[in-house]
């Protein structure tokens, strides 16, 4: 059996796709995403939802992962396609496509054209949970697939944590690397954090609509944040641990 401190062994990314759509290993979530697939939003009542974990999605040679909570109901969980089909999704985008990590500034559906380049997108869990809010028994169940992926990408240099959970898992998954500093710092947007070894980190708001309506997360703050990622991946010329600055 692996331990705490071994690294996962490195399968790929094609195997973890398929992993992650069969994955059962969350009832409460599986049932719900099926439950919303089967009842649809009226805005969305001719499509076909997907319904079911959705995988991460992007460039094999990614030196850049962002790292969201989950799933929207209506949005990934409908198209099947992580960060896809609600403003979250065009939030995040028109930010990644300002520098240069996707080639259109939308991401609407599956086959819309959205590509990604030296970039990965991913979440801390794979399936809608209900009200946004995953318990920590599923953010712990679906762990491993994300330490997959970070072990099937390993050009990936740089971590965009979205959210105060995404934020705690980078964490956890670096002490399964046996990466732990002391103190750990306090989540904070726009936070850099460049270990001496791993991806560095790089602290967000997550794009809810919670967050972009209210002000807290704007369109500069989120283009700041991909611009601090655009210098870490190709400049090794940065400070250890800061602030993204724009
Ligand atoms: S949230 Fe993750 S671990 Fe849970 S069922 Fe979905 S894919 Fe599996």
């Amino acid at each position: 059996m692996r331990s705490r401190h071994d690294k996962p062994t490195r399968i790929s990314l094609s195997t973890i796709r398929q992993a992650v759509v069969h994955c059962d290993r969350c009832p409460r979530l599986r049932a719900y995403c099926a439950r919303v697939a089967g009842r649809k939003k009226a805005a969305h009542r001719d499509d076909v939802y997907w319904g079911r974990p959705v995988p991460g999605f992007g460039d094999r040679r990614a030196r850049l992962l962002v790292l969201g909570l989950a799933p929207a109901a209506h949005g990934a969980n409908r198209t099947g396609r992580v960060f896809t089909g609600d403003g979250s999704g065009d939030f995040l985008m028109r930010a990644m496509h300002q520098y240069g990590f996707a080639n259109i500034p939308t991401a609407r559906h599956a086959t819309d054209g959205l590509k990604l380049r030296d970039a990965y997108i991913t979440a801390v869990v794979r399936c809608a949970p209900p009200d946004n809010k995953p318990t920590g028994q599923e953010i712990k169940n679906c762990q491993p697939h994300l330490e997959a992926e970070l072990a099937a990408l390993p050009n990936v240099h740089a971590i965009i944590a979205l959210g105060r959970i995404a934020y705690d898992t980078y964490w956890r998954v670096m002490r399964g690397l046996s990466i732990c500093p002391s103190p750990r710092p306090a989540f904070k947007h726009g936070l850099v954090f460049t270990p001496d070894r791993g991806p560095a980190l790089i602290a967000s708001y997550h794009p809810s609509r919670q967050n972009t309506n209210t002000g807290r997360l704007t369109a500069p703050m989120l283009a700041c944040i991909f611009k601090t990622a655009s210098q870490l991946i190709t400049s090794a010329a940065i400070t250890k641990h800061g602030r993204a600055t724009c």
